[in-house]
């Protein structure tokens, strides 16, 4: 099954570099992170700085990535990137950091995934612009300091509650991405479309949209679905009738959920009563990882009002029983609060 919601880049995803826009003014939404980081990264151009370290948080598919491209490209430097779980040594880290060039932005994802060891190294590389290398072993180890230069750490993390605090003490600038709205993604869809050479109307792209779960990965995922549909059984122009039955043969739904959002949903409802019931329960109930469940899944559920955490577990609302066609359970009597 081909997967629309998953974290992990697809190979699709490669194709989307080239939908990556480059510049702040094409980023299209997020006013709050744009309108900071904006005015943050003209005013270290202006003093000829780097740019203060920046965390991004949110969802993935919400942009965090391209916005790291654009503050490199705005502050006119260059970027390298990797990931948590690929720095695995702090040897690995030094290598990095000691190949910057002055404020370059080095772009780490899923960094709530660094290893304690390796974030121990960042803390100075990030205050100081300094490195703190141990050599040798036992009463002989000394320990040198190298210096750095000047850079721009920028994190991206799906859950900023997962990053220890003082890593994210020493971030300057902490943006949370949000979902995006329906006219926002049906731009987005809009100039994905005119990028690879297809036809879509106006309603097709909002429909497109409707059924994205705020989320600019999946609109562009879904587009390029629906474009395979509409050349093969409509004319090659993507209306809001041929998205429609294009979705439908894809499993997405009218909100926009697809199997593993309903598996999720009606596990609740018809296993467990609605819930509450415990993340790691509903997680063997449906054969999926519970990070996943929590990452992916549950922002948007919870977002629209489908699914609320609570102490005792997940539970499902009236909005969930309503979209299966299903009668909520009374709530308990008797009790005030
Ligand atoms: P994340 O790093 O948060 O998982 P990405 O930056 O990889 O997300 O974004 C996924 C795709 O969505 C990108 O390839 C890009 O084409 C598109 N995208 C994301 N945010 C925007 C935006 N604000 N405007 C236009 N396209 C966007």
């Amino acid at each position: 099954m081909t997967r629309f919601i998953s974290a992990e880049r697809s190979e699709d995803d490669l194709l989307e570099a080239s939908l990556r826009p480059r510049a702040l003014a094409d980023y299209v939404g997020q006013e709050k992170a744009k309108g900071n980081l904006g005015l943050f990264i003209d005013a270290a151009r202006g003093r000829g700085e780097a740019l203060d370290h920046v965390l991004l948080y949110g969802p993935p598919g919400l942009g965090k990535t391209t916005l790291a491209n654009i503050i490199a490209c705005e502050m006119g430097v260059n970027i390298k990137s990797t990931s948590g779980p690929v720095i695995e040594r702090p040897g690995d880290l030094a290598a990095i950091l000691t190949n910057l060039e002055p404020h370059d932005v080095l772009f780490i994802d899923e960094i709530h995934r660094l290893s304690h060891v390796v974030e121990e190294i960042l803390y100075p590389a990030m205050e100081d612009f300094q490195l703190d290398i141990i050599i040798g072993q036992g009463p002989s180890a000394r320990t040198i300091k190298l210096d750095l230069p000047k850079f721009t750490l920028v994190g991206a993390t799906t859950r900023a509650g997962l990053l220890s605090s003082p890593l994210r003490d020493r971030f300057g600038v902490i943006s949370r991405l949000e979902f995006y709205t329906h006219d926002e993604l049906a731009f987005i869809i809009t100039r994905s479309a005119r990028i690879f050479g297809m036809e879509i109307a106006p309603d097709g792209a909002l429909e497109l949209a409707r059924r994205s779960r705020g989320t600019p990965r999946i609109a562009n995922r879904l587009l390029r679905r629906v474009r395979d549909f509409a050349q093969v059984r409509a004319d090659g122009v993507i209306t809001r009738a041929v998205a429609d039955q294009a979705l439908a043969l894809l499993e997405i739904d009218d909100m926009g959920f697809d199997t593993m959002d309903r598996a999720i949903l009606l596990t609740i409802i018809d296993k467990f009563g609605g819930g509450p019931v415990g993340l790691d329960t509903i997680a063997a109930a449906i054969s999926e990882e519970s990070d996943t469940i929590e990452d992916v899944y549950e922002p948007f559920l919870i977002q629209n009002g489908f699914l609320n955490r609570t102490p005792r577990g997940r539970v499902a609302t009236a909005a969930a029983y309503h979209h299966f066609g299903r009668v909520a359970p009374e709530p308990p009597q008797g009790r005030l609060f």
